[in-house]
């Protein structure tokens, strides 16, 4: 049977890639080892992590006066990370468009609660289940703040922000872990982007760190580990790095490369995210819950039917047709296509038949 993998993370990976990393898994170029036997001061493990900033930084274009981090914690440690290193002393405010961006939110809060700064909440679209990115007013922010906090893909809700909105100068920190590499930013958008690598670059075990070098703090953070300076200084290097995971994400990088780069992944998933949404908004038995299709993300589709009765049915039916991880967050419920870089179109287009058939047999119960 085949199986389409519609987890959101972690999450399908390119054959091409798994087959590469399978072909090399025993004797990594020639050194006899597998890549997760060598040193991480090893000549081999040194060129493969160069390798990899070197092809992140040709795919998202990232400026010079930016350093490449790859770290572990996952996004959920720069939730503490960020306000560590920038925002002691200072304001720090959050867009709030999803249940990621509130838990980065609820981590500055309790930091905030031994450390000297004030996470500010600039904007929440709690209220309506983030149904939609809220609006904010740019000139309520204090120029003099460390920056504004907000999410570009709500992996949960299914939004997102393609423009960066008017910040009134201060810096724009940007969890990017759903959708790094599948649609397109300007680096010099923002003063901070990080993402977990789980959903559209390697497997889980890698976070991706890309700072602006003014931004690096200059007062050593509350523990090495947790400081960008020292991560900095030492090229991520400062203890062993997630060595294996960082090798999948540069063939990953290689992959995308081939593929034809950022913006051939951006119109390839606007293509296959437009296929589930026109038929969700052609038809009366299927809803997505974000009615502003401005709003609405390229990478995590939500869907429900009529009644939490067939969206289990759903579910089940799904499951065992080779649809898989395809049940909503539990937060949401309904059904959730996580429709990644490496998700392919025949995926959507099976989908698409399965839910024509669902709603055949079902839109008269
Ligand atoms: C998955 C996800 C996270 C959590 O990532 P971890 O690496 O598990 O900490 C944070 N933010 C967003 C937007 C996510 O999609």
């Amino acid at each position: 049977m085949v199986v389409y993998n519609f987890s959101a993370g972690p999450a399908v990976l390119p054959q091409e890639v798994l087959k590469k990393a399978q072909a090399e898994f025993l004797n990594y170029a020639g050194s006899g080892m597998s890549v997760m036997e060598l040193s991480h001061r090893a000549p081999e493990f040194d060129h493969i992590i160069k390798e990899a900033e070197s092809l992140l930084r040709e795919l998202m274009g990232i400026p010079d006066n930016y350093k490449v981090l790859f770290l572990q914690g996952g996004a959920s440690t720069q939730f503490s990370m960020i306000p560590l290193n920038l925002a002691l002393g200072k304001k720090a405010y959050y867009h709030v468009a999803g249940s990621w961006g509130k838990k980065a939110y609820t981590e500055a809060v309790l930091l905030s609660k031994t450390l000297p700064f004030e996470p500010i909440l600039l904007a929440s679209s709690e209220d309506s289940n983030f149904d939609r990115v809220p609006s904010f007013d740019s000139s309520a922010i204090d120029p003099q703040a460390a920056y504004v906090h907000l999410t570009t893909n709500n992996t949960i809700e299914g939004t997102a922000i393609y423009e960066m909105p008017e910040t009134n100068g201060v810096p724009i920190v940007a969890d990017m872990s759903s959708n790094i590499l599948a649609a397109q930013y300007r680096v010099e958008d923002f003063g901070l982007i990080y993402a977990g690598a789980q959903k559209n670059i390697g497997p889980a075990g890698v976070t991706i760190v890309i700072i602006r070098e003014d931004l690096i703090n200059t007062m050593p953070a509350l523990s090495s580990m947790l400081d960008y300076k020292v991560q900095v200084d030492n090229v991520s290097l400062y203890n062993t790095p997630p060595t294996f995971g960082i090798y999948m994400s540069k063939l990953v990088f290689e992959h995308v490369k081939s593929l034809g780069g950022v913006a051939k992944m951006a119109e390839l998933n606007r293509h296959k995210s437009g296929l589930l949404y026109d038929y969700i908004d052609a038809s009366a038995f299927y809803q997505n819950p974000v009615k502003n299709p401005e709003d609405r993300s390229v990478a995590n589709i939500p869907f429900t039917t009529s009644s939490a009765h067939l969206d289990k049915l759903f579910c089940q039916e799904a499951e065992a047709a080779g649809f898989k991880n395809i049940k909503g967050h539990r937060s949401v419920g309904g059904m959730r296509a996580s429709l990644y870089n490496a998700f392919p179109l025949e995926g959507v287009e099976a989908l698409l038949n399965f839910m024509k058939e669902f709603e055949e047999a079902h839109s008269g119960d």
